[in-house]
């Protein structure tokens, strides 16, 4: 198949070799690598701008948990040299910034059509083509499709009684509005304590006149022990990138400063074990996690790493009571992700902070003036919802997907997700999912594993081109066997024991099913590297349809 010039259409006005749903670090990367193959391509963003998770989560305190040198595009020494980061952790308008600065430097807009959802993908076997739909109206063509639409992108509405009786202002922190909230004065209410709320809790409460934090489960979190970042890291960086990046691929959750230990905690001392952890709790972010080889699958191991953490939040709270609140005592430390703060425990010091179990006294409304909970009504000006997100299937199960024989992938996914490496579903041919269920995904530093991913579909796509084929698709009997072993290696971990949004917990009727894949970012790269170089084992190669 001769490439084509880029950005001209194959087909029709309306066909492309590939259509891209999302304009985030995937969809965006996604697009530079199809173009640099010579295909046509069009992304379809909902938001009306590029960024993603950056785009819409606009909340105060939000910023990225890994190392700003880490959660980065690798894949182009030019713009590692050009871009520099001003803080250990970039805040959400620096990250914004660069993945505008990504679109510019690599011409992508010109390809990229805000405002517009994808609605529909059909699967034409006549043709080989997906039929995608959007909500302008709009039907397209494109031989293949890939879902570049994030696992995080999806918001949880609240669905508390009477939510729109509330008279003041209320946000979900993942849709914030972009010129931002002045809450000096409010009385402001918090709803959730996950990584989003433990952001902004401390950010709003320098603001509020009264902020109440309203808490169902309590969340392990970490110091980030965010600064400028050091001119000797650049240096540093700069010199050693090559290595570092190579580090971090290597590294189980493909992040380097986790610094993983192949040590157990049994072989160390009580001395030794408080020093390792101290020192990791001094350095900061997730090098916690990394202190011992065995954190994840020993509940005694893990019991030692949440004692120590737990007596860290004792020492900061001065009040016994809150500090005995805030300590998590109903699942392992990291089998939820690990939080990464600023002050977030000190700001329950302050006196305009205070905090409401709402585990056993739950909120049963939300009332003209405030928050409800079985015993007291809490008036509040204005509330914020950090409630979460339909996790990992939420933006696809949105979309009207159709596969072969006009089967919805809605149908296929009803007991859970079910793919091949996360990155194709039997009976949806040239349909792929970036960091999709079944992958690393979101145990991951999410820019490496988006990188993989749309590297690993880059080849596919050219695989199938370069044979002439009209469609390639993972057999069913792969699929089965990568879903047996994605459940076997999470029901070896405690991570099962968490009722996290990686099982689908947080959202009411939603299949309990251990989503991402634990075995690994290298593990699970070489497996990918393999069943490439072995002609795409586990997947089937179709010849043209005769419409094609
Ligand atoms: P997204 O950035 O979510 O982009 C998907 C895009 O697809 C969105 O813009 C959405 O509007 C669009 N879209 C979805 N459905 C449709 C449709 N039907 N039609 C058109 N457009 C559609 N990961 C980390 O590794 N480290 C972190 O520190 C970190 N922090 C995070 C903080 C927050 C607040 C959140 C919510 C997530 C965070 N993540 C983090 C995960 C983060 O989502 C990924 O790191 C990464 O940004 C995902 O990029 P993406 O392009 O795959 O998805
Ligand atoms: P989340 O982790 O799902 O947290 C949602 C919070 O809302 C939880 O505390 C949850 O309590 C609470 N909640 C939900 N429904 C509730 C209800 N009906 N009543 C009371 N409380 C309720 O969501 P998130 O904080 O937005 O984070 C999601 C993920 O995004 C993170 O795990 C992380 O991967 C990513 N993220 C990363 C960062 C970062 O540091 N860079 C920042 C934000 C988000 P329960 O736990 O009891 O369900």
């Amino acid at each position: 198949m001769a490439p084509q010039a880029v950005g001209r259409d194959r087909t029709t006005p309306a066909g492309y070799d590939v259509v891209i749903v999302g304009a985030g670090f995937s969809g965006l990367y996604m697009l530079h690598k199809v173009r640099q193959m010579g295909l046509s391509a069009r992304v379809y963003e909902a938001g009306s701008g590029v960024g993603g998770t950056w785009f819409w989560n606009r909340y105060p305190g939000a910023r990225v948990d890994i190392e700003s040198q880490e959660y980065s595009y690798s894949f182009s020494p030019e713009l590692e040299d050009e871009w520099q980061w001003t803080e250990r952790y970039a805040s959400q308008p620096e990250l914004l910034r660069y993945l505008n600065h990504v679109a510019d430097r690599f011409n992508l807009r010109g390809n990229i059509q805000l405002e517009t959802r994808v609605t529909s993908a059909i699967f034409d076997e006549r043709s080989d083509r997906w039929s995608i739909g959007t909500d302008r109206g709009e039907q397209i063509t494109a031989k293949f499709c890939v879902m570049a639409t994030g696992c995080l992108s999806v918001t949880k509405d609240p669905d508390f009684k009477g939510v729109e009786s509330f008279k003041g202002p209320s946000y979900h922190t993942g849709r914030w509005p972009h010129e931002g909230v002045d809450f000096t004065g409010m009385q402001v209410g918090v709803i959730g304590t996950g990584s989003s709320a433990i952001q902004s809790i401390p950010m709003i409460a320098e603001q509020a006149s009264h902020v109440t934090v309203f808490q169902r489960t309590p969340n392990f979190s970490v110091p980030a022990h965010n600064a400028p970042v050091d001119p000797g890291v650049v240096r540093d960086w700069r010199e050693h990138r090559a290595q570092y990046r190579k580090e971090a691929r290597q590294a189980g959750f493909g992040i380097r400063m986790l610094d993983q230990s192949e040590r157990s905690v049994f072989d160390a001392t009580p001395e030794e074990i408080k020093r390792t952890y101290e020192e990791r709790w001094a350095r900061g972010g997730f090098s916690l996690a990394g202190a011992f080889a065995d954190i994840v699958v020993n509940k005694e191991a893990n019991a030692i790493a949440s004692a120590f953490v737990a007596d860290k939040i004792r020492s900061i709270v001065k009040n016994p009571e809150i500090a005995e609140k805030l300590v998590p005592k109903t699942y392992p430390i990291v089998t939820k992700r690990l939080c990464i703060d600023t002050g977030y425990y000190a700001t329950f010091n302050r006196d305009n902070v205070s905090l409401i179990d709402v585990a056993q006294n739950p909120i049963i409304e939300i009332t003209p003036q405030g928050i409800r909970t079985r015993d007291a009504e809490y008036k509040v000006d204005a509330i914020v919802y950090a409630i979460g997100f339909d996790a990992m299937t939420g933006a696809v199960g949105k979309i009207d997907i159709q596969g072969r024989g006009g089967v919805k992938l809605k149908e296929s996914w009803a007991e859970g997700p079910r793919t091949y490496l996360g990155l194709m579903v039997s009976g949806f041919p040239n349909l792929f999912l970036v960091t999709g269920p079944g992958s690393p995904s979101v145990l991951c530093n999410m820019a490496l594993a988006i990188e993989q991913h749309v590297e690993w579909i880059s080849g596919c796509i050219a695989y199938v081109n370069e044979r002439q084929a009209g469609a390639i698709e993972a057999t069913t009997a792969a699929q089965d066997a990568w879903v047996a072993s994605v459940n076997e290696i999470a029901d070896a971990t405690l991570f099962p024991l968490a009722n996290s949004w990686y099982i689908g917990a947080n959202v009411p009727g939603k299949p309990r099913v251990f989503m991402p894949y634990i075995g690994g970012f290298p593990t699970y790269e070489q497996i990918c590297n393999e069943v490439a170089t072995k002609g795409y084992e586990g997947f089937a190669l179709r010849s043209p349809a005769r419409g094609s």
